[in-house]
């Protein structure tokens, strides 16, 4: 257990620790510099490698060399001095899961919604550079002043998850859906039409403005019970996407029973369920995972456990269900973080969430012990992509008067999109 534990207190950096020991990792490749790889479609090395890639999905192209010859120190030290020459003009956003070597350069630090948040109480930035995925700069893209510009400093950087759910995907099974269930906007005796739509945050603008414009809302890991509580108030059933685990593990902790929650795969005719399985159904679950958080299970818990006796297991609610079970606690990254940040004795903590953040609080709280259930270093693999030299890039770009990599969602996308976003805000307090 001592060689792969991750409670690196002195240097919480992931690639450091991944280049010391690269026996420790899930993929060698994870070594190599990440524009090695922009120019093959993919996710890149890491947890999400080995998830169905879209056609359509964006490919970054090659940086400039002189990105890419530079040492860590000199990237350093150009993103710095850019982000003083632009002062306010621009605003860094770095998510939970990102590399310390990105994170030490952002304004705010947090899960996605609360840096969309961070977005809209700068509306004077002329630009946001969003280092995190490919939703979460659409996401601020959509909330964020018309004058601004949302920048993703690798457009490689998406979501294997989020990627799982297709606008096409989804349309042809709300027809489906229609076919079984009678017209989807006709309300019942009791009010209630017979399906809502209910996006994770992890999912497209076209998702999000399909949502808005069918009556549904978005939800995230924080705030899923209260959103899926609304729905019910407005319609018979549920159909939740793209993320399985979040959905069964929230319902079922609604009462929701398991027999009444079938799975949607947009790959088989009624997604492999029966009509009356669907007519019968409270929650349709689309068949979307997060490879990070698949890799969790029981036996890390039970090994977790019989190691360390009164070790507390907090696991993200993408987990799933049996992890989620045998968990002391689920909750977002924010529950988590806060969670270790509450503990007034020292504690022992086994977390199953992405390794950069349990690494970066393992880091921060050297009065705990703090360590991933998953013994093997794999990082969520589009996170990863943003590496210090897209971020001094864009930057400079920024300095010189270009504007790279930009983020924009049309209109005719964005406006349902902030319907169902908006929805979300009202529903939750
Ligand atoms: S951790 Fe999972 S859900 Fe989050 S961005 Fe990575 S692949 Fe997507």
């Amino acid at each position: 257990m001592a060689a792969t534990r991750i409670t690196l207190e002195r240097d919480p950096s992931v690639a450091r620790a991944i280049a010391a020991d690269p026996s420790s990792a899930c993929e060698s490749d994870l070594t190599a510099a990440p524009w090695s790889f922009d120019a093959a479609p993919g996710y890149g090395p890491g947890s999400s490698s080995a998830d169905p890639f879209p056609a359509a999905a964006p490919v970054q192209g090659e940086i400039p060399a002189e990105y890419r010859d530079a040492s860590d120190a000199e990237l350093h030290e150009r993103i710095r001095a850019a982000r003083t020459t632009l002062g306010e003009r621009v605003v860094v956003l770095g998510h939970f899961y990102q590399r310390d070597e990105i994170v030490q350069h952002a304004d705010y630090v947090g899960d996605s919604f609360q840096l969309a948040r961070a977005a809209t109480e700068h509306p004077d930035a002329e630009a946001i550079v969003f280092c995190g995925v490919h939703f979460m700069a659409e996401t601020a893209d959509i909330l964020s002043g018309a004058g601004q510009n949302v920048i993703l400093p690798h457009l490689g950087a998406g979501c294997s998850m989020a990627d799982m759910a297709t606008i096409d995907e989804v349309e042809e099974c709300w027809e489906q859906l229609e076919d079984v269930l009678g017209p989807l906007d006709k309300e019942d005796e009791d009010g209630l039409v017979p399906v809502i739509p209910v996006t994770y945050m992890n999912s497209s603008a076209a998702i999000k403005g399909f949502v808005g414009r069918n009556g549904g809302i978005v939800c995230t890991s924080s705030n899923a019970r209260t959103v899926l509580e609304w729905a019910f108030a407005r319609g018979r059933r549920v159909l939740f996407f793209p993320d399985q685990h979040l959905g069964r593990n929230i319902a079922k902790a609604m009462g929701v029973p398991l027999g009444l929650m079938p799975m949607w795969n947009p790959r088989q005719p009624l997604g492999g369920s029966t009509a009356g399985e669907l007519e019968d159904s409270r929650v349709i679950l689309w068949h979307g995972f997060c490879s990070v958080h698949r890799r969790f299970t029981t036996a890390q818990i039970d090994k977790a456990r019989a190691e360390h006796p009164g070790v507390r297991v907090i696991v993200h609610p993408e987990c799933p269900m049996a992890v989620v079970d045998a968990a002391d606690e689920s909750g977002s990254t924010d529950v988590i973080r806060r969670a270790i940040e509450g503990a007034t004795e020292p504690t022992t903590f086994a977390i199953g969430t992405e390794i950069n953040l349990v690494q970066r609080l393992a880091a921060q709280h050297p009065q705990h012990t703090i360590f991933c259930l998953d013994p093997v270093v794999c990082p969520c693999s589009t996170m990863y992509r943003i590496h210090p030299a897209y971020l001094a890039w864009v930057l400079e770009e920024l300095v010189a008067g270009r504007t790279v990599n930009r983020i924009g969602v049309a209109p005719d996308v964005a406006v349902p999109a902030r319907v169902a976003l908006d929805r979300m805000l009202a529903a939750t307090p």
